[in-house]
C-alpha cells in the first residue's frame, strides 16, 4: 500500500516549496494539483470556452502530468505547459473555473489513481477532506494573508511587470475567498488534519516541523 500525505492551505502559504524539499528527503514524488486547475484554465482560456461549455468540453482537453528528472510537468496533449500556466491572469481563472463541478470531477481520478500508485506528498485545497480522505497524515498548512503576500512579493521582485505589493495582496485575500466559499470542495481544514500556521516560521523550519509530522505518523 503506498503512503499518502496531503497538505492543503491557501495561496501562498508555501505549499508547494516546503512540499518539495520534504518529499525530497524523505523519498516520496511531490505532486501539485493547483498546476492541474491551472492547466484546465488554460486550455478554457486559450479555447475560448464559455462555462455552460465546459463540462462538454474536458474531455477533449487531455491534460496529464508526467514527472520528468522527479519533477512534475504538466501537459495538454503532447504540449508542456508547466510554465505557462504560472501567470497572475491564469491563477484567477484557475480559481474561477475550479469552482464548476464538472472540472473538479474531470481531475478527481486523476489524482487518485497517482496517489494509488506512488507514495505521494500532494499539495492542494481538497486533498484531505476529498480526494484522499484515508490520507496517512493530512497537514493544513498557513500563514497571514500578508505574509504571503510579502513572500510573493520578494519572489516576484526581480521580473519584468511584477505587480506591487498591494495588487499582490488583494489577488490573495480574493482567492482566499473563492476558494473557502465556493459550494464544491471548499478550501478547508480537514478534522484530523494538523495546523502549521508558517507566518512566523522560516522555510527551513516549516520543512523541519512537516518532516517531524510526517515521520512521528508513519512509524510502523
Ligand atoms: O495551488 P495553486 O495556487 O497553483 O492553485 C491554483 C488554483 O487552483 C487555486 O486558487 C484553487 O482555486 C485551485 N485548486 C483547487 N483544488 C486543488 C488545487 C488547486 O481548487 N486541489
Amino acid at each position: 500500500m503506498s503512503i499518502n500525505i496531503a497538505i492543503d492551505g491557501p495561496a501562498g502559504a508555501g505549499k508547494s516549496t516546503i512540499a518539495r524539499i520534504v518529499s525530497a528527503q524523505l523519498g516520496y514524488i511531490y505532486v501539485d494539483t493547483g498546476a492541474l486547475y491551472r492547466a484546465i484554465a488554460l486550455y478554457i482560456k486559450e479555447n475560448n470556452i464559455t462555462d455552460e461549455n465546459i463540462p462538454s468540453s474536458l474531455k477533449n482537453a487531455d491534460v496529464s502530468i508526467k514527472f520528468i528528472d522527479g519533477r512534475q510537468r504538466v501537459f495538454l496533449g503532447d504540449r508542456d505547459v508547466s510554465d505557462i500556466i504560472r501567470t497572475p491572469e491564469i491563477s484567477m481563472e484557475a480559481s474561477r473555473t475550479s469552482a464548476i463541478p464538472s472540472v473538479r470531477e474531470y481531475l478527481f481520478g486523476t489524482q487518485q489513481k497517482i496517489a494509488r500508485e506512488n507514495n505521494v506528498i500532494m499539495d492542494g485545497r481538497d486533498i484531505g477532506t476529498v480526494v484522499l480522505p484515508d490520507a496517512d497524515v493530512k497537514i493544513f498548512l498557513t500563514a497571514s494573508a500578508e505574509e504571503r503576500a510579502v513572500r510573493r512579493y520578494k519572489e516576484l521582485a526581480d521580473k519584468p511587470n511584477c505587480p506591487c505589493y498591494e495588487e499582490i495582496l488583494s489577488d490573495i485575500i480574493e482567492r482566499d475567498k473563492n476558494d473557502m466559499n465556493r459550494p464544491v470542495a471548499p478550501l478547508k481544514q480537514a478534522d484530523d488534519a494538523v495546523l502549521v500556521d508558517t507566518t512566523n516560521l522560516t522555510l527551513e523550519q516549516s520543512a523541519d516541523k512537516i518532516i517531524k509530522i510526517i515521520t512521528e505518523k508513519t512509524k510502523r
